[in-house]
């Protein structure tokens, strides 16, 4: 495309035509897609453009002249200032439609692959109160200390009041957190200074335990006033079991640096999935919503069809959850993870649960795997849960290698998903299914579960 078909500033009428992976609406003029957030598939309305680019452009949506059936009142105060949540503005079984198609849609267009079944979201019945861990800023407005979620977009912190979408347990929490710093004269730290102390508190709940941990990241070595917070904080919820204290003195947007220090109580809080009980430390990664995370692991042990017999590698084990869940119905299993805490967790988890079948290493999987390929490993199932970027050639290569009767996929991106599939179709690994699983209801993140198997 020569020329933009919009200038920015321009008031223009459209009518949105799907939505991003972020959750925007989509609307186009002569083929050029406008990006406009709180816009729903189907929606008439008036919208200013606020950015051209060559390919795309961004709006401001102005006015709905029509309404979509699927449009609903988010419950949230702060809904259209957050940067939270994308989607309270639609209903939820519409979102779980919505992530369905996107699964579809880049099966479609990334992995070409238009055929392969995509199954209806599996959603939850009350798709409130899940998260079972919050990270938030502390900054000041006004001279007061506040606590909130950053603005779309920005760094500016809302002030909030309570969250929907968090365990209520954190959203307390949290609250009097902003109280406390204001009491005790422990200054927020400002991102444009690089000054004050307290960055962000972080509060982690187990869903079925009730255990809470409280992270209190500054930029400063010391923590001040240490024995009052800590005696205030215990105050505000005898379920707290561990106080750390994070140091992060860099300027960057990373929430945690590499050093924490237990102040109050354990290492770990415990929460169960299950019948297995999980403790988890400061840096490791733990599903954030433990009700969905049951269901996603149920269709991972579903798609791994386990006899007892086999050898299984857990790809990006964390704390060896799918691991120890597998490891009950096969001979071994192998988790290979980057943090060090994660595999410290796992390898305390699986003698917490006696699972005596499983070993743990810290490591890079990408490099890991290709070790144990040439180690002459030859694993029946390989389970992968990667981050966002999906697996590293190197990975895929190494697993295609090591010639398993299936690979169950586990993705919280379907765009890399797709990309990886497509490079598994093509090395001889057939998509059977896909699994979508609603982990994070009201915002546009999507987690899969999907079924691939060595082609005949
Ligand atoms: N399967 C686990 C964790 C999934 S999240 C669960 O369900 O809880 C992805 C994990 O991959 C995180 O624990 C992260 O620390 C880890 N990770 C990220 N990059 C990695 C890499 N290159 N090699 C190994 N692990 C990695």
């Amino acid at each position: 495309m020569a020329k933009a078909p919009v200038e920015k500033n321009q008031y223009i009428d459209v009518t949105f035509e799907d939505l991003t992976h972020e959750g925007d609406g989509v609307a186009k003029v002569d083929g050029y897609p406008l990006f406009i957030p709180y816009g729903l598939p189907g929606e008439k309305a008036k919208v200013k453009v606020v950015k051209t680019r060559k390919n795309f452009g961004f709006g401001k949506l102005i006015e709905l002249y029509e309404e979509s059936e699927h449009r609903t009142t988010p419950p949230c105060d702060i809904f259209f200032q957050c940067g939270g949540c994308q989607l309270q503005h639609m209903t939820y079984e519409r979102q779980l439609e919505m992530k369905q198609k996107q699964v579809k849609d880049v099966m479609r267009k990334i992995a070409h692959l238009p055929d392969v079944p995509v199954h209806p979201t599996i959603g939850m019945e009350n798709p409130w109160d899940y998260r079972n861990k919050v990270s938030i800023p502390v900054g000041k407005r006004d001279g007061k200390v506040i606590t909130g979620f950053y603005q779309k977009r920005s760094h500016n912190i809302i002030d909030m009041d309570s969250c929907p979408v968090q365990h209520p347990q954190n959203d307390k929490l949290i609250q009097e957190m902003a109280n406390l710093f204001e009491e005790l004269h422990i200054e927020p730290y400002d991102e444009n200074t690089h000054r004050g102390v307290i960055r962000h508190v972080i509060v982690r709940t187990g869903q079925h335990t009730n255990e809470m941990m409280v992270i209190l990241v500054t930029n400063t070595k010391e923590l001040p006033k240490k024995d009052a917070l800590i005696e205030k904080i215990l105050a505000i919820d005898p379920d707290v079991k561990s106080i750390i204290h994070n140091v992060n003195t860099k300027k960057t947007n990373v929430i945690m640096g590499p050093e924490s220090n237990t102040i109050w109580g354990s290492d770990t809080i415990t929460d169960r999935i299950d019948d297995l009980e999980f403790q988890i430390g400061a840096h490791s990664f733990y599903q954030i919503n433990p009700l969905q995370t049951e269901k996603l692991y149920a269709k991972t042990l579903e798609y791994a069809q386990l006899s007892g017999n086999e050898t299984v590698i857990d790809a990006y084990c964390g704390i060896g959850t799918i691991s120890l869940f597998l490891a009950q119905h096969a001979k071994k299993v192998y988790g290979v993870e980057i943090v060090r805490q994660a595999i410290d967790n796992a390898k305390d988890n699986a003698k917490h649960n006696r699972l005596t079948n499983t070993e743990f290493y810290v490591g890079q999987a990408e490099k890991v795997m290709p070790w144990w390929h040439a180690q002459g490993l030859r694993p029946d199932v390989i389970v992968v849960d990667p981050p966002r970027k999906g697996c590293d050639e190197e990975l895929l290569d190494a697993m295609v290698g090591m010639e398993p009767d299936r690979i169950v996929y586990v993705s919280c991106n379907p765009s890399t998903l797709a990309r990886d599939l497509k490079i598994l179709d093509e090395a001889g690994y057939e998509t059977k299914q896909i699994q979508p699983v609603d982990m994070f209801p009201q915002s546009s993140h999507i987690e899969s579960v999907t079924e691939i198997v060595k082609k005949v």
